[in-house]
């Protein structure tokens, strides 16, 4: 625990100074509260402690931040290590979170912070009282090796299933493991986007590169020893139901090897929803001659110095590529076909530094709170921002106070950064509201854009010739690569995937092409001991978090398992009542979200406007729904 020398059972009074003056004061004032519950050097901080995106900045007085200071010095430099942490009363905790960010936090949070920042140790779900093992011959198959068939295969494995993982690529990782276009980053802060069971203090950066959290997943699979679970190059091609033997059929292929098949009590779809990338249809696109990348499955040996390269896409990955292959190429061409918001946030490309990650590692219960204030200004923080106000007089423009204020905030700093280009203002800034889509954070591709040899074009392409690319107003442009920043088919949710359930019926015609719908995003009726990650209508689009999601689901799965265990059964489905009563409940809700606004065009939509992709809710609700299976809700066998 301790980086000390001279005393191994005290802190370093040097190094504990340094990180003092350098780590966040607001996550100082917890660890301070929480060592020594003292409210009322709490309350003295409330009234200057601000939220995040509001219309005010904290002013926490010089003096009073020096004096917590001292005090936390005091307190951490008083005692043995490691420090007795005494449990914290609910009424308190809440405070302190409310107090932490600045804004009311309910009551109802503290079960997921408990959980999510880990706060407290939860006791493994093979050490419950009362609770039957499952059988050695019961079986889970997950298909998929990424955050989210990581995750399954610790969770399976503590509670003592026997599993296996599928994934097609020679490790592990999924998007992390398939993403290494230049400038590849992480938008969610990863002190938030990890796992609550495998928190690390060493992220370099505030929002890692993709190398980093690749490296980070990896570590988990090692530490936890899930080699030995996964079979790598081995695609699912398919699995169905038999109704008399009560179990998956699953078809696995390795690599070019004939196609085998394993059976399973129960599969995990855990196959990514941003997995497959989507291609545009560009006449000639495929009979260019020079190099065509996909930032996904980029080649990295491509040497792009000097090179005339065209950018099509300026989402999330394209802003990023952007700004990483600009340097580097002669003349950069990047296609705009619609426009996103770009968020100013500050600590995009910042480094963490070493006095904080020391923080994080050795003062008790800094990594915690840090924790969850990422988590608040990354996810429920942000949803009122979401929520359509009816009386809002702007609707052409924003939803509500809050989202006209981000917009503001946002338009000010596109304003500042390009008041010397007020051509590429017109361009960029779009005219519907900020939240509808993913948002985009500026890693400096603004300035990138402002650079002499790069331009933005947004006259639509016409076609691709053999050397070149021309517009639909006839600007042909001489290139030597083209860069497809071009996102994935999200709305075709089961890929390839052929998946027959009770009586033959078959989800992929089910879903069609972009009719995905499912029971809370786990299950689908007619498809037994058969769970989601990421399945329509759980994806919490006011903020980032994929990992909260799908730790959420894998718990699900499990109780499911469980309870089905508990009562004797086979198999579990959700009723077809249930499964409708809850696709009524989100269609009714949706026109209250911004997703709806008659602007918001994005892929969490289908060609015919319906939201199938986003959560409704705040992620606080979903982690409740996710608790375990509702029997009214459930049909057992
Ligand atoms: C560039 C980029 C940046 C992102 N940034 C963020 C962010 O900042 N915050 C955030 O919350 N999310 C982000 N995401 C979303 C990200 O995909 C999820 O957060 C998360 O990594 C998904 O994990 P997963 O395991 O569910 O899916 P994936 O990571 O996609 O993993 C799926 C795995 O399934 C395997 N697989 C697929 N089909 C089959 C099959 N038929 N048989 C066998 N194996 C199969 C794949 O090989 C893959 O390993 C980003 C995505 C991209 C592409």
């Amino acid at each position: 625990m301790s980086d000390s020398q001279s005393d191994p059972k005290r802190f370093d009074p040097e190094a504990l100074r340094e990180a003092l003056r350098e780590a966040e004061l607001e996550t100082l004032l917890m660890v301070h509260t929480h060592l020594t519950h003292d409210e009322a050097f709490l309350e003295k901080f409330a009234p200057h402690i601000k939220p995040l995106y509001g219309p005010e900045p904290s002013d926490v007085p010089e003096s009073l931040a020096a004096e917590l200071r001292m005090r936390l010095e005091q307190v951490l430099l008083g005692q043995d290590l490691p420090i007795e942490v005494p449990p914290l009363p609910r009424p308190l905790m809440q405070r302190m979170m409310s107090v932490c960010v600045g804004e009311p936090v309910e009551d109802e949070f503290i079960p997921l912070l408990l959980d999510q920042m880990a706060l407290e140790e939860t006791p493994r779900r093979s050490e419950r009282p009362g609770r039957v093992p499952p059988p050695k011959d019961f079986h889970v198959v997950v298909i998929g090796a990424g955050l989210s068939g990581i995750c399954a295969g610790v969770k399976l494995g503590e509670a003592g299933y026997s599993y296996t993982i599928f994934d097609k690529n020679e490790n592990a990782g999924g998007t992390w493991w398939e993403n290494v276009y230049p400038g590849v980053g992480v938008d969610t802060p990863s002190h938030f986007y990890s796992f609550s069971f495998a928190q690390s203090p060493e992220w370099n950066q505030y929002h890692p590169r993709g190398a980093d959290m690749r490296d980070y997943f990896l570590s988990v699979v090692d530490r936890f020893d899930l080699r030995k679970h996964i079979e790598f190059e081995t695609r699912v091609v398919g699995c169905e139901w038999d109704d008399e033997s009560q179990r998956w059929t699953v078809h696995v292929q390795q690599k070019e090897q004939p196609v085998r098949t394993v059976t399973a009590d129960a599969i995990l779809l855990a196959h990514g929803i941003v997995n497959r990338p989507s291609r545009p249809k560009i006449p000639g696109l495929e009979d260019f001659e020079g190099v065509v990348m996909h930032t996904t499955g980029w080649d990295p040996s491509v040497d792009l110095a000097g090179k005339r390269i065209a950018q099509i896409g300026t989402g999330a990955s394209g802003v990023q590529l952007a700004v990483a292959i600009a340097p580097e190429a002669e003349h950069l061409v990047i296609f705009q076909r619609s426009r996103h918001w770009l968020l100013n946030n500050p600590t995009a490309g910042a480094p963490v530094p070493e006095p904080v990650k020391w923080a994080l590692r050795n003062i008790p219960k800094y990594a915690e709170w840090f924790r969850f204030r990422a988590y608040w200004f990354a996810a429920d923080g942000l949803f009122q921002n979401v929520l359509r106000d009816p009386d809002w007089p702007h609707q052409e423009r924003s939803v509500s106070a809050q989202n006209e204020a981000i917009r503001e905030f946002t338009l000010a700093y596109y304003r500042e950064k390009l008041a010397d280009r007020p051509d590429l203002l017109e361009k960029l800034v779009p005219d519907s509201p900020i939240f509808c889509k993913r948002i985009v954070m500026d890693g400096g591709y603004l300035d990138t854009l402002k650079q002499p040899h790069v331009e933005l074009e947004t006259d639509p392409i016409e076609r691709v010739a053999p050397g070149s690319i021309v517009t639909k107003s006839g600007k042909e442009y001489p290139v030597d690569v083209i860069a497809l920043a071009t996102g994935f088919e999200i709305a075709k949710m089961l890929g390839p995937l052929r998946v027959i359930g009770r009586g033959g019926r078959d989800l992929g015609a089910e879903w069609g092409e972009e009719e995905a719908r499912s029971y809370i995003g786990c299950q689908v009726p007619g498809y037994p001991n058969f769970f989601l990650i990421g399945g329509p209508n759980s994806a919490p689009n006011h903020a980032g978090g994929q990992n909260i999601v799908s730790e959420r689901q894998v718990n699900y799965m499990i109780e499911c398992l469980d309870y089905l265990r508990a009562r004797g059964k086979r198999t579990i489905e959700p009723t077809q009542a249930a499964y409708e009563a809850f696709n009524r409940q989100i269609d009714e809700r949706m026109p209250q979200m911004i997703w709806s606004h008659p602007k918001a065009e994005s892929y969490y939509r289908n060609s015919k406007g319906r939201v199938y992709l986003s959560w409704p809710y705040r992620l606080v609700d979903y982690w409740n729904i996710t608790r375990g299976p509702n029997p009214e809700h459930m049909q057992l066998d």
